[in-house]
């Protein structure tokens, strides 16, 4: 374990980092592996810290086509929060939140995880009737959530336009204290230097290109780098995972769209908890940098073009500008989507696939963030024991042959 103080973090910005250690060793790549990990987002990077620390499976490559963290978990708003409505989205998304609070202890990284709290809005009668009966929902399976009015709510949202002339009129709201934001790309980088530190190799600019597969078994993943020789592969990659499916010569249900964010200048500290409003199609936060921080939803038709379309960024800001109409003049600094994995139950995938030795882990969406930890413990001890864990056991392909789906569309409101 190394901790850094702040005499030693001086020393070494006076000169000039020599002596500063790498956080990751830069592998090359061996011939052959226990398992592969394809995609070196948070998930896939979890999973490899995962396999070695709870499972004791250390011969393990994380092949990265591009640079860890740069896919969604570097894309990503942040949000982490568990109050789902389903009882099995609930546990796991718990169960990761509960990881997140500990994590920059576990990892000796700061991932910056701020509990300043979510808060849904109620605008209107039916907000207030729906949310009621998600709350009811949320505290028989255990989380934390609680019901606010509407002076708590502009406690909590500085500046919320209150006017009952108001387009979206504040009835009230539901807090999630536990929730709240983390730093993205600590967590990836948490997660490679664990992982790194108990072995794992990490590979970027590697690209996986394809699978030798013998009657029905996984023997091989071809890559730009070569070929490796693993009886056991793990797909971690998101909004390409229809693409590598399709190289194991299976169907997955999962369409990948763009979903986009932006930022604004940066601010004096505005509020800290996340506000999120389903009904205008939008969330805010601000940044430890004192960003506003603005999403909403899909740019809904199917896109591999990591842009994003300007109409869905209009709605976004005119969203924004309706709920907090102090922020009309402050410029817009950044914008961005990334490709998600959309499954229509607004449920991920993680599990064995019809090829014997590859598994995968897919279709959290426009949400799997705040599931990077439960994600990669989940789909590590999967591919330890060839059986999903009791937590991801809901959340196989199976449910698209039975047709228990966990439709979480609604759950938040809006998906972030
Ligand atoms: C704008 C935006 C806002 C979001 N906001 C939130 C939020 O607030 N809260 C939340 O919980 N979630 C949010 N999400 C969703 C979240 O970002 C993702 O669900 C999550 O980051 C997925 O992590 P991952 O590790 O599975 O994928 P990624 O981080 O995308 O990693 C996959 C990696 O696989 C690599 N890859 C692809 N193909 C190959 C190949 N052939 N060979 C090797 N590597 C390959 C890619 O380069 C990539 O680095 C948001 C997403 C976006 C785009």
């Amino acid at each position: 374990m190394q901790h850094y103080s702040v005499m030693s973090l001086a020393r070494n910005a006076f000169s000039r980092h020599q002596g500063w250690q790498q956080a990751w060793r830069s592998p090359d790549l061996k011939k052959e592996y226990d398992v592969v990990i394809i995609g070196g987002g948070g998930h896939g990077l979890a999973t490899a810290y995962y396999l070695a620390k709870e499972q004791g499976i250390s011969n393990v490559a994380v092949i990265e086509a591009g640079w860890i963290g740069g896919g969604n978990t570097g894309r990503n708003t942040s949000v982490v929060r568990s109050n789902y409505l389903f009882p099995e989205s609930a546990k796991f998304y718990d169960f990761s939140l509960k990881l997140f609070e500990g994590m920059s202890r576990e990892l000796n990284f700061n991932v910056m995880l701020r509990q300043a709290g979510m808060v849904s809005l109620l605008h209107s009668r039916h907000d207030v009737e729906a949310m009621r009966r998600n709350l009811n929902a949320m505290h028989m399976n255990g989380i934390d959530a609680d019901w606010i009015d509407a002076d708590e709510v502009a406690r909590l949202a500085p500046g919320i336009n209150r006017s009952p002339a108001a387009r979206y009129p504040i009835l009230g709201g539901i807090v999630q204290k536990r929730g709240g934001i983390a730093r993205h790309d600590g967590v990836a980088w948490g997660y490679a230097r664990a992982a790194d530190a108990l072995g794992v190799d990490i590979i970027q600019q590697c690209a996986v290109t394809g699978f030798d597969i013998r009657n029905g078994r996984l023997r091989g993943v071809e890559t730009t780098c070569g070929r490796i020789t693993t009886g056991k592969a793990a797909i971690a990659v998101a909004g390409h995972s229809s693409v590598l499916a399709g190289m194991a010569g299976f169907r997955l249900p999962v369409t990948s769209m763009a979903l986009q964010a932006c930022v604004s200048e940066p601010l004096k500290p505005v509020f800290d908890a996340t506000i999120l409003s389903p009904s205008a199609g939008i969330y805010i936060s601000q940044s430890d940098k004192g960003e506003m921080i603005m999403g909403g939803g899909l740019d809904m038709y199917p896109s591999y073009a990591q842009r994003g379309n300007i109409a869905t960024l209009e709605g976004v800001i005119a969203g924004v500008v309706e709920i907090f109409p102090r922020l009309s003049r402050v410029k817009l600094m950044r914008q961005w989507a990334g490709i998600v994995d959309i499954v229509h139950d607004s449920s991920p995938i993680i599990g064995l696939t019809p090829v014997k030795g590859l598994y995968i882990n897919c279709g959290f969406g426009t949400g799997g963030f705040k599931a990077t930890p439960a994600g990669g413990w989940t789909l590590a001890y999967t591919v330890a024991h060839n059986r999903p864990h009791p937590l991801n056991e809901p959340f196989t392909l199976k449910r698209f042959e039975t047709g228990a789906f966990i439709d979480e569309m609604g759950a938040a409101g809006i998906s972030h």
